[in-house]
């Protein structure tokens, strides 16, 4: 498709027809009309640099207007196929958005051109797209809304899982775990809300909630743990390393709890680096610089990790569950296993397995000389006045 030239009456597109691309007015001016009672009104002109059929781009419902060239008129016609490949790369929520918008706009415009015989029932002549984003993107949108309230009504809390010595069990530090106990739906499953408020940016306030809470309470998981360098571990997320703040923050909160840099320990995924390497670089260059300590969450389940461990001072490797669970039975997760111990070791850096759920996998683990070991068999997530009543 080229610029299209159309001379003084030309019709360029006629209310209910088949619409597959908008045109950009590059020359020229239009009438857009519309049909009401059976007579053509003229609802708007428009000149160069505005577009035209814009809603066919983005719905394949017909053509709500009738427009005709009034000067000499030279069009670039833009196709929907273009436009609906960078659809998909949208957000499916402003998909969501854009589509409701549209569809109240078209009733708005159908119920304007309904002649007296049709009742006016303009939701007869463009039925509802109820499809199942429209039911998602909804419940999404009333998700990130309870997201918001929860932060400031207090329905967030921590939980914290002993990362033990392998060895003889005892308690080196915990991982700080985030619970929502929502007020309906009861506890929710950091899973089923953080992937929102990555994509809401409300995980920068849930990522500094979690960071000031865990530093709150290390007085009294200090006291649960028995080893020389004790530690409370908190998940890392893209969108933190974003803010301008953060490494400041850390620091302050970090002061205001008087902690030392060693005991804060900072878990994040190969894909957080991965997003925004020139940021992410930044911004752990400067936590290491305030003497932070890093561990490589996941190990093993992003892309591979071998990068990162020579471009970071990286203390932790984590092995994630994946490899911890089939141990036993798959040659493979063994190898794996053994081998990024070896690995981690030879960088100098210690391992922690994750997800060790009996005896014979943490025997195993110890032959193959892992460090630490966090799993149910050690223990689950526990509130902090459960760790307090076990002190
Ligand atoms: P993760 O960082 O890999 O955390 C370990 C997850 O494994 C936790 O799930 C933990 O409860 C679970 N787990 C620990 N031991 C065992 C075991 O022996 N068996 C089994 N089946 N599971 C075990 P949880 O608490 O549901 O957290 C899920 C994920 O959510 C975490 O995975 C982490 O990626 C994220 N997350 C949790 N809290 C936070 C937070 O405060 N901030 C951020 N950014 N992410 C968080
Ligand atoms: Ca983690
Ligand atoms: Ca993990
Ligand atoms: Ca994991």
């Amino acid at each position: 498709l080229h610029r299209q030239k159309f001379s003084v009456g030309t019709v360029i597109f006629q209310e209910g027809d088949e619409g597959d691309c908008a045109y950009l007015i590059e020359e020229g001016r239009v009438e857009v009309c519309i049909a009401v009672d059976g007579e053509e009104q003229r609802v708007s002109l428009l000149g160069q640099g505005e577009l035209i059929g814009e809603v066919a781009l983005v719905d394949r419902q017909p053509r709500t207007a009738t427009v005709r060239a009034v000067e000499t008129a030279v069009l670039v016609p833009i196709r929907r196929d273009l436009v609906d490949e960078l659809l998909e790369k949208t957000d499916p929520v402003i998909r969501h958005l854009l589509r409701v918008v549209l569809e109240r706009f078209r009733t708005t415009q159908s119920g304007l051109s309904c002649r007296a015989g049709n009742g006016g029932n303009a939701l007869l002549e463009y039925p509802r797209p109820l499809d199942h984003l429209h039911a998602t993107a909804t419940r999404q949108l009333a998700l990130a809304e309870d997201i918001a309230h929860a932060l400031t009504t207090d329905q967030f809390e921590m939980h914290y899982q002993p990362i033990c010595v392998l060895q003889d069990g005892r308690v080196a530090g915990f991982e700080a775990l985030i619970r929502w106990n929502h007020p309906r739906e009861g506890m929710i499953s950091p899973l089923d809300f953080l992937w929102l408020a990555e994509q809401t940016g409300q995980i920068r306030a849930i990522g500094m909630w979690t960071l000031e809470r865990a530093c709150r309470d290390w007085p009294v998981l200090r006291q649960a743990t028995d080893h020389s360098s004790p530690f409370v571990s908190v998940n890392l997320s893209a969108n933190q390393l974003t803010g301008d703040h953060f490494v400041h923050d850390v620091k302050l909160i970090l002061e205001r709890h008087h902690m030392t840099a060693e005991e804060l320990k900072m878990e994040l995924t190969e894909t957080i680096i991965i997003g925004r390497p020139e940021i992410a670089s930044q911004v752990l260059n400067n936590l290491i610089a305030l003497g932070g300590t890093l561990a490589l969450d996941d190990f093993g389940t992003g892309y591979s990790g071998l990068d990162y461990l020579q471009r970071y001072p990286i203390a932790t490797v984590k092995i994630d569950r994946a490899f911890i669970t089939p141990l036993l039975q798959t040659a493979p997760s063994l190898e794996i296993v053994n081998k990024t111990i070896e690995l981690a070791h030879s960088l100098g850096m210690n391992v922690v397995a994750e997800g060790i759920e009996n005896e014979e996998i943490r025997q195993k683990l110890t032959q193959l000389r892992c460090d630490f070991g966090q799993g149910w068999l050690f223990g689950k997530p526990l509130a902090l006045d459960d760790i307090r009543k076990r002190l």
